[in-house]
């Protein structure tokens, strides 16, 4: 045992997850396409123009359709990735296994 392992065991406890959005899927949420923000439980709604409760970052396109857009949460900062947009050949987040 080695203070130098339970250091970085630590530090990665605290790494805050900016890089990896939540990933939201809209075959999931169904209807309007309202969800609440995963970290702050702000409304977001896809058709929502305005901008005032999120930005989009990044916009995924396959072929001529939507594959997914990247949000950014105006209230808590969170990334948002929603995807779903075409209803067949969904791209699932990867699952890190564990060992
Ligand atoms: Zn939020």
């Amino acid at each position: 045992m080695s203070g130098e392992q339970y250091k970085r065991e630590q530090e990665e406890i605290k790494v805050p997850k900016l890089k990896s959005p939540y990933n939201i899927d809209l075959n999931s949420i169904g209807g309007s396409g309202e969800f609440p923000c995963p970290s702050c439980g702000t409304k977001i709604s896809p058709d929502d123009k305005t901008e005032d409760t999120y930005k989009i970052i990044e916009t995924g396109v396959k072929g001529d359709e939507l594959n997914y857009i990247t949000l950014q949460c105006n209230k808590c900062g969170g990334m948002i990735k929603v995807g779903g947009f075409l209803s067949h050949s969904l791209d699932k987040p990867e699952q890190e296994q564990v060992i």
